[in-house]
């Protein structure tokens, strides 16, 4: 049969459940038996485009993956098996392991290398559900690297139907020809390395590794306040092996999300609280880690604080790319419901990016990133945790697999 509209217009009929995160209600909604018009990317009241016929199946909006190390070579295999053998990490990095091999993989790639494998990666994603993305760059560590770094999400993003948020994770570690000279590596930072990022526009937030024993919380206050000063948003690696005040540094600086936050303080959570900062939770590294230190959910949503999930993918401590499986980990390691943990991977994620009024929930005008799923409810989404039960994705509008 030809086709008399154009592909940017499109109804999704016969939608058994349409479950969305409703900014206006606070609440996770399921609307039955519905269906739903696409214009141009977005969503519409009422369209006249081509018919799909989603057989009585769940529609969700596509997940949105606030934080990830996606620029990097290689994937650090070799050390699950060390660490099982109870090799420490700094004895790793002591053999040229952990981050100093992901380091010198990006140092001494091509820009084109790295592109190819970050356009897999968001092949990969994308089939998961994942349609908005956090990416960091950050294995580099010196100017060079670094903006090769964000070049590469900038080209892959470019050329590829996932969208990729760029951030510039500059103070991920010390790179080895720093190691005795920190605050040498924190004057290169805000004196040459965020100038170039921000004259470069080519990043929308810088992150850094507050925590003791890495950047401490003068250095992360003044690296993040320098950023800021040159129009990149703040947000931080906090409080994930201990109490290391970040929490509090990121209320203080305005940080757009504290992630991790596996041993934030009492005192840390209420400073977040009353700056109405997300918490962005991790558990797939606690869990790829095999370790049994998850963030304290339940506190920090009684505190009134938004969360967001997401996966943390990166080449050593955490290969999970599925938003549905950070789903799986939040419901049975941090108690959550599913549908907490379902709004904290659409919406609330989609906050902490600073774009919950474009994607994140399915209302009229937001944009048109959708899941249909070949499953009935949202309870499957989390009871699926090794396959990912996915009919079609559609992104701006547009079916990108069937
Ligand atoms: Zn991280």
């Amino acid at each position: 049969m030809e086709c008399e509209y154009s592909h940017d217009e499109m109804i999704l009929e016969n939608i058994g459940n349409l479950t969305t995160f409703n900014p206006d209600s606070g609440e996770v909604e399921t609307t039955s038996n519905t269906s739903l018009a696409i214009e141009d990317g977005i969503i519409v009241e009422k369209g006249i485009g081509e018919k799909f016929d989603c057989s009585e199946c769940l529609v969700t909006p596509g997940f949105v993956d606030p934080h990830t190390h996606p620029v990097f070579l290689n994937l650090r295999v070799d050390e699950v098996a060390m660490r099982k053998a109870g090799v420490t990490y700094e004895e790793i990095a002591a053999k040229g392991g952990g981050i100093n091999s992901s380091i010198n993989g990006v140092r001494n790639a091509s820009e084109d290398e790295l592109i190819e494998r970050v356009s897999k990666r968001m092949d990969q994603m994308i089939k998961l559900g994942t349609t908005t993305i956090e990416c960091k760059s950050g294995y580099g560590l010196n100017i060079e690297s670094e903006l090769k770094s964000l070049k590469v999400i900038h080209q892959v993003n470019k050329r590829h139907e996932m969208d990729m948020i760029p951030t510039f994770l500059g103070a991920h570690a010390f790179p080895p020809e720093f190691a005795d000279d920190r605050d040498g590596y924190v004057d290169l930072l805000c004196n040459e390395m965020i100038p170039a990022v921000a004259e470069q526009g080519i990043a929308v937030f810088c992150d850094v590794f507050c925590e003791n024993g890495y950047f401490n919380v003068d250095q992360s206050r003044r690296i993040l306040n320098t950023s800021k000063e040159l129009g990149l948003i703040p947000r931080l690696h906090a409080d994930e092996f201990e109490d290391s005040g970040a929490a509090e540094l990121a209320a203080d600086v305005g940080a757009i999300s504290a992630d991790h936050l596996m041993a934030v303080s009492s005192v840390g959570m209420q400073k977040l609280a009353d700056k109405n900062i997300t918490a962005t939770l991790l558990p797939g590294t606690t869990f790829f880690l095999d370790k049994d230190t998850y963030a304290p959910a339940q506190t920090l949503m009684e505190m009134g604080i938004d969360i967001a999930l997401a996966t943390d993918f990166n080449p050593g401590s955490c290969h999970i790319q599925s938003m549905p499986f950070i789903i799986h980990l939040a419901i049975k390691h941090m108690d959550m419901t599913v549908e907490q943990a379902f709004a904290s991977s659409t919406y609330f994620s989609a906050k902490a990016l600073n774009l919950e009024h474009k994607v994140g929930s399915l209302t009229i005008g937001r944009k048109a990133d959708i899941i249909v799923w070949d499953v009935k409810k949202l309870e499957n989404i989390p009871f699926h945790d090794s396959d990912v039960p996915i009919k079609m994705i559609i992104k701006n509008g547009k079916a990108i697999n069937s």
